[in-house]
């Protein structure tokens, strides 16, 4: 039963049971209906209630239905709202703790509403590219004041109840109740109180002006529109609001509905629809049971106070965790801590964060040289130079002293978990855990799952990750884990597109427009040139054949490391991350071209994107192929959340299914025709090949 009903005093209680928000999906609303229904033909009633069970009024729409025909299903929501207007006894929405979206556009229907405080109230739509469409646009600006109203609508920020309840004039809350536990009593004495009271009143009916008028909503206009940039919906929720303080009621109501649907439309809000159900996915690993028991963690140690090492403490700390380093030496300690800090206190002067929390933070920081220290550690992290003998001697260390049951993750980028799992006598306890950098910023973690790995140890990191406010993602183990496997194509199609005329400056650019955050040799020249190079004397030696440019190691000889040498690819000022283009550099990618007797052509932006694009589309269709991800969308998240590219377009795999795998295909096989590229390298993955074919997609 989605919703309960019961009388009291003459006051029917509708209350709203679909855990764990109260989704308003197709059951939630028949059974709404029906009790209405119910309620308005009960003699014995005079007015009524709506609230929710448990911890939320309502969260709004029933995530599980995005994209169905039940979203539309009759009742739809619209029709519930009228249904509540329609009724000739007084509603009342008794709101506490959650009230979002449907939720809020539900209770803007009801003729009264009473709210607890700490509520938090929101019409989250935008951020799924969406604006609200179940009258949210037309009634809130009515019940709040344009400008308030608009705000929520445009930002989709959760507000605390208190808040909108003091904003001068409103009309969105008639009362504010003493607290959530007398929200219920108190709103059955108002019912009480109201119940003889006509005509009912409706927000549809109040005035709905901005004093301003047009000059506010071209104000709005300029503002939005600067902000929103690649998304559509924020300038259409100002439209909407607009259309509010201009058009009678039911004709707002025709522009949200008509302006909604065409949102639902639009690649971008597919796109943040589809982020929304892979971040939530990417957290289920899918033979890990939800009820799989945990390991408590209080605690934990990690090894190597470097560059990763101090990011990742800063997670715990953030979270109230206890975190121990060891380190070799004490002036690595220093050092490490000292960068802990600075991070820190640059946080404060930013005013974002309180001096108390970061002196609590650091009391939570301890060191020391000795593994014996860390015998209670629940969680050991290593994050020590990237070399299989030194991982060996710290995880024998580890395995010895470690007390049981403690989980022992490795930070490692490339090594294989396996063989680290196998230096120690418990391989079950073992798995990676691949920070990026910088680590207290980044959201991403790829949880490497060993081929022993407990599945109580995956529960527990996967339940950890959310509390640390990482997006965690399961990868199997191979060289790269899923990210930088895919990116290392990326990068060597990159190196081809020099060779054959580009600068590195026009690759960035295209890439850039196209919305990455940053193109592939802004991007080296961050990381790091010398980590790719390491990576392709490797590869020089195990895949003797495999094809690469050499502008990069050419690059690397002249020591232009990147950032931290103050030259790459491009040049930079100290202190200065702008990347000014060298024209050496570019003489250097010149001279080479013209030892491997190229002519150098024009390449179009659109190639330049489609080439590195499609070059990690085929290696994910590889990693999924391979069982590395279990899903498509868990490729998205890790290229979302730690490789920059673009929010809106969903990530690489949801881009393919946007352009359709047949045309990715076409233009792979047109791109291996091209002798100075790699026909090799164009090989449809069998997966890709396979589902362009059936005419299917990923998801
Ligand atoms: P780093 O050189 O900045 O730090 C390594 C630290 O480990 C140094 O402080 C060193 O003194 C210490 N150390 C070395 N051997 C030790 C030992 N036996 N016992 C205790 N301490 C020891 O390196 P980093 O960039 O922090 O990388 C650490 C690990 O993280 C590597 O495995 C690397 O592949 C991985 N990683 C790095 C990045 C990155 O962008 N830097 C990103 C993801 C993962």
């Amino acid at each position: 039963m989605t919703t309960e009903y019961a009388v009291q005093n003459a006051v029917a209680v509708l209350t709203l049971n679909n855990p764990p928000v109260n989704g308003m999906g197709l059951a939630t609303r028949v059974a709404l209906t029906n009790a209405l229904a119910l309620a308005q033909a009960d003699a014995g009633v005079n007015a009524i209630v709506i609230t929710g069970a448990g911890t939320a009024f309502s969260g709004g729409a029933d995530i599980k239905e995005f994209g169905s025909p039940k979203a539309l299903q009759e009742p739809n929501l619209l029709s519930v709202i009228l249904a509540v207007e329609a009724c000739s006894k007084p509603v009342i929405a008794a709101i506490h703790s959650v009230c979002m979206g449907g939720g809020l556009e539900l209770a803007l229907g009801c003729h009264y509403r009473l709210v607890a405080p700490g509520c938090k109230v929101a019409l989250p739509e935008v951020k799924l590219g969406l604006l609200p469409g179940a009258g949210g646009t037309q009634r809130l600006p009515r019940a709040l004041g344009v400008e308030p109203a608009l705000n929520m609508i445009v930002s989709g920020e959760l507000v605390n109840s208190e808040l909108l309840f003091s904003l001068p004039g409103q009309k969105l809350f008639n009362k504010m109740a003493v607290s959530a536990d007398t929200l219920l009593a108190e709103a059955l004495s108002f019912a009480v109180e109201v119940a003889t009271v006509r005509p009912l009143p409706l927000v549809r009916n109040l005035p709905c002006k901005h004093p301003l008028g047009d000059a506010y909503f071209g104000f709005a206009r300029n503002m939005v529109g600067g902000m929103a940039k690649n998304y559509p919906a924020p300038l259409k929720c100002v439209a909407a609001v607009e259309a509010a303080t201009k058009n009678k009621f039911n004709d707002g109501m025709r522009f949200e509905r008509d302006t909604f649907i065409n949102l639902m439309w639009t690649p971008e809000s597919r796109a943040l629809r589809h982020i929304f159900m892979a971040e939530r996915a990417a957290s289920k690993v899918p033979d890990v049971p939800a009820d799989t028991a945990q390991r408590a963690i209080k605690s934990v140690a990690i090894i190597g106070a470097g560059t990763m090492g101090g990011g990742i403490a800063m997670n715990f700390l953030n979270a109230g965790l206890p975190v121990k380093l060891l380190e070799m030496k004490p002036e690595a300690l220093e050092r490490g801590v000292a960068t802990i800090r600075k991070n820190y206190e640059a946080q404060v002067k930013k005013g974002k964060l309180k001096q108390d929390k970061y002196e609590q933070r650091m009391a939570l920081l301890s060191t020391t040289l000795s593994y014996d220290d860390l015998r209670d550690a629940d969680l050991v992290i290593e994050a020590v130079f990237e070399e299989m003998a030194v991982k060996e001697a710290v995880f024998k260390s580890l395995d010895a002293v470690m007390k049981p049951g403690a989980i022992l993750a490795s930070n490692t980028s490339t090594l294989d978990i396996n063989q680290i799992a196998a230096f120690t006598q418990r391989p079950q306890d073992v798995l990676g855990l691949h920070f990026f950098s910088p680590a207290n910023v980044m959201k991403l973690l790829e949880v490497v799952r060993g081929a022993q790995t407990g599945k109580d140890v995956l529960a527990t990191v996967m339940a950890l990750a959310k509390k640390i406010k990482k997006t965690a993602v399961v990868s199997g183990v191979c060289d790269g884990f899923i990210g930088n496997r895919m990116i290392e194509q990326y990068g060597r199609q990159g190196g081809f597109l020099l060779d054959e005329g580009c600068t590195p400056a026009q690759v960035d650019k295209a890439v850039e427009k196209f919305g990455f955050a940053m193109g592939p040799f802004r991007m080296g020249d961050l990381a790091g040139n010398d980590i790719g190079w390491a990576i392709r004397k490797r590869r020089y030696v195990e895949k003797p054949g495999m094809k690469y440019s050499k502008t990069a190691d050419l690059l690397c000889e002249k020591g232009r490391f990147g950032q931290k040498t103050g030259a790459g690819w491009y040049d930079y000022v100290p202190g200065k991350r702008d990347a000014i283009p060298n024209a050496e550099v570019n003489q250097m990618i010149e001279a080479h071209r013209a030892a491997l007797g190229i002519t150098p052509r024009k390449i179009s932006d659109e190639e330049i994107v489609q080439r590195l694009v499609f070059s990690l589309i085929n290696e994910a269709a590889h990693i999924l192929q391979e069982g590395i991800a279990s899903r498509a969308s868990d490729i998205d998240m890790v290229y979302l959340m730690g490789y920059g590219f673009p929010i809106y377009r969903g990530g690489p795999m949801n881009y393919a299914n946007e352009v359709g795998l047949f045309n990715v295909v076409q233009a792979m096989h047109r791109f291996a025709q091209n002798p100075l590229d790699d026909a090799q390298f164009w090989q449809p993955a069998p997966l890709l090949a396979s589902l362009a074919a059936e005419g299917k997609n990923f998801s």
